[in-house]
């Protein structure tokens, strides 16, 4: 078995061995297949794919590559969420302390921004002094005095995903069902979770536009999930505009809060409780669907899950008086507000613009090695249905660029799809798919 019969039997669409798979990875993170190979096996599998078996023995050996966190002494069941990304999900701040209130431990390993998506850990990070790069002992720690921590990807975890997923970024294999599929589910299961809930997100602000492939791409997680054990529950949800009002890190943190005091967007707040009843239900903290919903809205009410939220900003060692008094946190010096050119119904939002305008303007990275302006982004004043008159304000932009500001505004103008007539609604949440 060398490295060039493995390319070329992908090429020519046979079906590999585990053998062969975790031969290949592990020569790849020893030095014995070049970057010129594993990236032609990449782009093999984009065109050619993996069966179940092979996935499965990808993701095996991406886990085999590195260390195991091992959870099983804590109490309950371990239950985690990932989403596919989006813009303005900021959902993950409000459901960990959320679901953690509930009782369930939830150990979160979360990632950053990249391209027009946000990402949790540079939110969490605009809260000043917040640690995410924690070692899996204080990780453990976390989790056993408050049944939650929020931590980023470390080094030993995974290693060979984070050197694929980077050759992955620039030969433009990164939209790949299988491909996509072991670099989620091997990091998931390295963080020593029992169960998992997933956020498909479909549409224009999303990897997969249509529902077909994010309905592949859910089937694919649930069985890989179900194949190492653990449970999985996904939901496709609708990013066809962007979650919220707010897109930008410290604006998201401040939209969470308004959502932890019971009041904030209603499609945030729908999401978060839907997601985290799932988790609720998963973690054995109520018996249905129903009563963990109740349970989420009564967290969410009565100021537990806020609470929960603070003891882990403290724990992590961020400064909670900005989280009780959010107007003191320093602003971007510069505010715009971008204004209706005509009168008429917001039919549709290109999304994904809007994410990269929020970029444009300093609250997010096109290289992985790019700052991020904790105060820079987007407050949105409109969302697809609104109706408006010539004049009015579409967006806010707040940036310390100046420079930017012409250029965003007219990229957001043309991201905003203005018409006579009322849209149709979409719902949020589309489908749900989940492991027998
Ligand atoms: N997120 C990941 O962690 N990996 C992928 O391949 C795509 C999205």
């Amino acid at each position: 078995m060398t490295p060039y019969e493995i390319i070329a039997q992908k090429r020519d669409g046979q079906t590999l061995s585990d053998e062969a798979i975790t031969f290949f990875i592990r020569e790849y993170l020893n030095g014995g297949v070049k970057d010129y190979q594993m990236a032609a096996w990449l782009m093999a599998v984009y065109f050619q794919g993996l069966n179940d078996a092979e996935t499965y023995a990808l993701t095996r050996s991406y886990i085999d590559s590195g260390e195991v966190i091992d959870l099983s002494d804590l109490p309950g069941v371990k239950v985690d969420k990932h989403s596919t990304g989006g813009v303005g999900d900021k959902i993950s701040i409000v459901l960990a302390p959320l679901v953690a209130s509930c009782g369930v431990p939830v150990p979160m390993i979360s990632g950053r921004g990249l391209g027009h998506t946000g990402g949790t850990l540079d939110k969490l990070e605009a809260i000043p002094g917040f640690q995410t790069q924690l070692s899996v002992n204080q990780f453990k720690q976390l989790l056993r005095q408050i049944g939650v921590a929020m931590i980023g990807q470390t080094d030993t975890i995974v290693p060979a995903d984070k050197r694929i997923y980077a050759l992955r970024d620039v030969t433009a294999t990164v939209e790949s069902i299988p491909l996509i599929t072991a670099s989620i589910m091997s990091k998931k299961i390295a963080e020593g979770i029992d169960a998992l809930v997933l956020d498909v997100k479909v549409g224009n602000g999303a990897f997969m536009a249509d529902i077909q492939k994010a309905r592949k791409l859910a089937r694919k997680l649930i069985q890989v999930g179900k194949a190492f054990g653990k449970q999985v529950h996904a939901s496709l949800t609708n990013m066809n505009q962007p979650l919220g009002r707010a897109i930008g890190n410290w604006l998201e943190v401040v939209e969470c809060l308004e959502v932890m005091q019971g009041e904030g967007p209603a499609d945030v707040v729908e999401l978060t409780v839907h997601l985290a009843a799932h988790m609720v239900v998963l973690g054995k903290q109520a018996a249905t669907y129903a009563e963990a919903t109740a349970l989420c809205r009564h967290q969410l009410a009565n100021g537990a899950a806020f609470e929960k939220f603070l003891q882990l900003v403290a724990a992590q060692g961020g400064d909670t008086n900005f989280l009780e008094k959010p107007d003191q946190y320093p602003a971007a010096t510069h505010h715009y507000i971008v204004k209706a050119p005509i009168t008429g119904y917001i039919q549709a939002l290109a999304t994904r613009e809007i994410g990269l305008a929020a970029v444009q303007l300093g609250a997010g990275r096109l290289r992985k090695e790019d700052p991020v302006d904790p105060a820079a982004g987007i407050h949105m004043h409109v969302k697809i249905g609104d109706h408006i008159t010539a004049g009015t304000p579409l967006f806010t932009l707040y940036t310390n660029k100046s420079t930017v500001i012409e250029e965003v505004n007219q990229k957001l103008l043309a991201a905003v799809t203005i018409g006579e007539t009322p849209a149709k609604p979409e719902p949020l949440i589309l489908e749900e798919m989940a492991s027998e």
